[in-house]
């Protein structure tokens, strides 16, 4: 196991996060905020042991972000449009998947494109590590209800805080959820970097 890294959108200080190599997630490029880079050109390079493999380009518009990258020694230039929703804490932006519309968080570069899990078949189930990720969607259900809410697998944030609840009480179900909602995608991204390692000709 060699292990991806990449740099930092642009500049290369710092680290990001594994994941990051193999898919774009919309949530983190907003707490970065990224997409108000409008017109910029950010690459993001993919390294293995230490050796750049890949590098992709990313250049956030007002409708889309556009992405470009070699893939084979094959240049493929893609916008990713986004959708739009309010949520309690202003407008968030979502991907729309290029392949379903769905709107999601995440999307995965698996073969040559970018797509949803679903669209990947980057499915639960798939995953060698199926039966911890379902103990964690299970135990962020059981909060859900608790509090009265939708259980929504996009987000690492809980449902609101129910009327009549005690802030002290929901506190704890805050903190316990992130806690068990980041273990989730750190598991996703296991099993999807699994099913990825299996297919060399990816990167
Ligand atoms: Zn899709």
């Amino acid at each position: 196991m060699g292990g991806y890294g990449s740099g930092l959108y642009g500049d290369g200080k710092g680290k990001t996060p594994v994941e990051r190599c193999l898919s774009i997630d919309i949530r983190q490029l907003q707490k970065e905020n990224v997409l108000n880079l409008k017109g910029k050109l950010l690459t993001c390079d993919w390294t293995k042991s230490g050796e750049k493999v890949a590098s992709i380009g990313m250049i956030p518009k007002e409708s889309h972000l556009l992405l470009t990258y070699l893939m084979n020694k094959e240049r493929i230039t893609t916008p990713i449009y986004y959708e739009e929703s309010e949520t309690g804490y202003g407008e968030r932006k979502w991907f729309t998947c290029p392949y379903c519309s769905k709107k999601c968080a995440l999307l995965y570069l698996k073969g040559k494109y970018f797509a949803c899990r679903k669209c990947h078949g980057l499915n639960y189930k798939s995953s060698q590590l199926s039966g911890d990720i379902d103990y964690y969607h299970d135990q962020l259900m059981k909060i859900c209800k608790i509090l009265n809410g939708e259980y929504n697998p996009m987000t690492v944030f809980p449902p609101y805080k129910p009327k009549g609840m005690h802030h002290k009480t929901y506190a704890k179900y805050y903190a316990k959820y992130i806690q068990l909602a980041e273990k989730r995608d750190q598991m996703f991204i296991a099993g999807a970097q699994a099913i990825l390692d299996r297919s060399p000709k990816t990167l």
